[in-house]
């Protein structure tokens, strides 16, 4: 997959050598509990930015959808009385000219947003000519040519202070999380542009407090660039997501209490001893493509075999039972079983289909 983005190095508009931390309520409720919630955040210097949702996206009707623009001049105090910078979603082009007005410092686009290209082609469209950083929340299903083609769409609307935000995915079948992680898909996005700044959003992706702390960490240790967590002067009386916010009390302790890793270590004993087993993988990686290449392989010659015999490629029972069979030589050998299981998932698939591609060339053949 091609993607080119043009964008700023975070280190000019962001962070520099550190992780950046985004902190705030789910939603601005007054101005109170704003102006409470910004200064007990901001006693403690731990926060560059501050985040609270002035339109809010809800599921369901009859429930509380915002406070409006009135909510814009209270975000103005907090920056003018605390110096941090201001951050709210959009959904809309009258929502960005609301926070073009309102001096807010940077926008994000949420998960239920990013699903929909006219309206975030609607919200780029609205931000042309403005320099002002944007933030794109993952969309809700795991689908991440949705959530580049929102970095694209902004990107070709001259914003280049982009940064994501892996908010997690609407799980599919039951889970711990409110929204599951699916770690692979920021790795993945880390991988086609790893110039681009992941924020990891842990409130969103536990839906509960006490799970936020681990999720962190995680995040953390997966060099993600930074975290944005929700914080309430009075979380169990919010009005939106009560379960997942924290007291900035509680906010300063979790932060206090994570381990931010470097991404490198100018320790050389460490560089040896991390190059010697590198090598070591090396070599076991070699070994590892050899067998796989001979047990293809042996995987044509049965294609052969079951050609001459006009029999089935696929042989269910003999599947099921490399799955069982494996599962448990693996598990002898202290590997988890569903790595296993997804690993001869995946050699059989490309057996299968290498056995077909040897059946059909046959059949022109003939
Ligand atoms: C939010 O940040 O409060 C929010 C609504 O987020 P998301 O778009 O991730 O659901
Ligand atoms: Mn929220």
């Amino acid at each position: 997959m091609k993607v080119q983005l043009n964008i700023a190095k975070p280190e000019s508009w962001l962070t520099k050598n550190k992780k950046v931390i985004i902190a705030g309520p789910c939603s601005a409720e007054s101005e109170d509990q704003v102006l409470a919630t910004a200064h007990a955040l901001s006693k403690s210097g731990n926060y560059d930015i501050f985040r609270a949702g002035i339109w809010k996206p809800r599921t369901r009707p009859n429930s509380f959808e915002g406070i409006g623009s009135v909510g814009l001049k209270w975000l103005q105090r907090v920056k003018e009385e605390t110096g941090m910078k201001i951050i709210i979603e959009v959904a809309s082009k009258y929502h960005v000219e609301e926070a073009l007005k309102h001096e807010v410092d940077m926008l994000w686009v949420g998960a239920r947003t990013t699903v929909n290209p006219f309206s975030v082609q609607e919200i780029a469209d609205a931000l042309h000519g403005h320099d002002i950083p944007v933030f794109i929340k993952n969309p809700v299903s795991p689908d991440l040519q949705l959530w580049i083609g929102a970095l694209e769409r902004m990107n070709k609307a001259g914003i280049t202070k982009l940064a994501a935000i892996h908010r997690g995915f609407i799980p599919l079948s039951a889970s711990q999380f409110r929204n599951d992680p699916i770690w692979e898909l920021p790795i993945e996005l880390k991988r086609i542009v790893p110039d681009l700044p992941i924020i990891c959003d842990p409130s969103h992706i536990c839906g509960a407090r006490e799970l936020i702390s681990n999720v962190a960490q995680k995040a953390l240790d997966l060099q993600m660039d930074g975290l944005m967590i929700e914080s309430h002067i009075n979380p169990d009386a919010a009005l939106s997501d009560p379960k997942q916010q924290l007291t900035p009390d509680a906010l300063n302790r979790l932060i206090k209490g994570l381990i931010f890793r470097d991404k490198y270590s100018d320790d050389s004993d460490f560089s040896k001893r991390l190059e010697n087993l590198r090598n070591q993988i090396d070599t076991v990686d070699e070994e590892l493509l050899s067998l796989i290449s001979s047990r293809m392989k042996i995987s044509e010659e049965i294609a052969w075999e079951k050609k001459k015999s006009k029999v089935t490629i696929l042989q269910v029972n003999r599947y099921k039972e490399i799955l069982k069979d494996r599962r448990v030589q693996g598990g002898k050998l202290n590997l988890n079983a569903e790595f296993v299981q997804s690993l001869y998932k995946l050699i059989h698939r490309y057996s299968i289909q290498k056995q077909s591609e040897i059946m059909n060339s046959v059949v022109k053949t003939i």
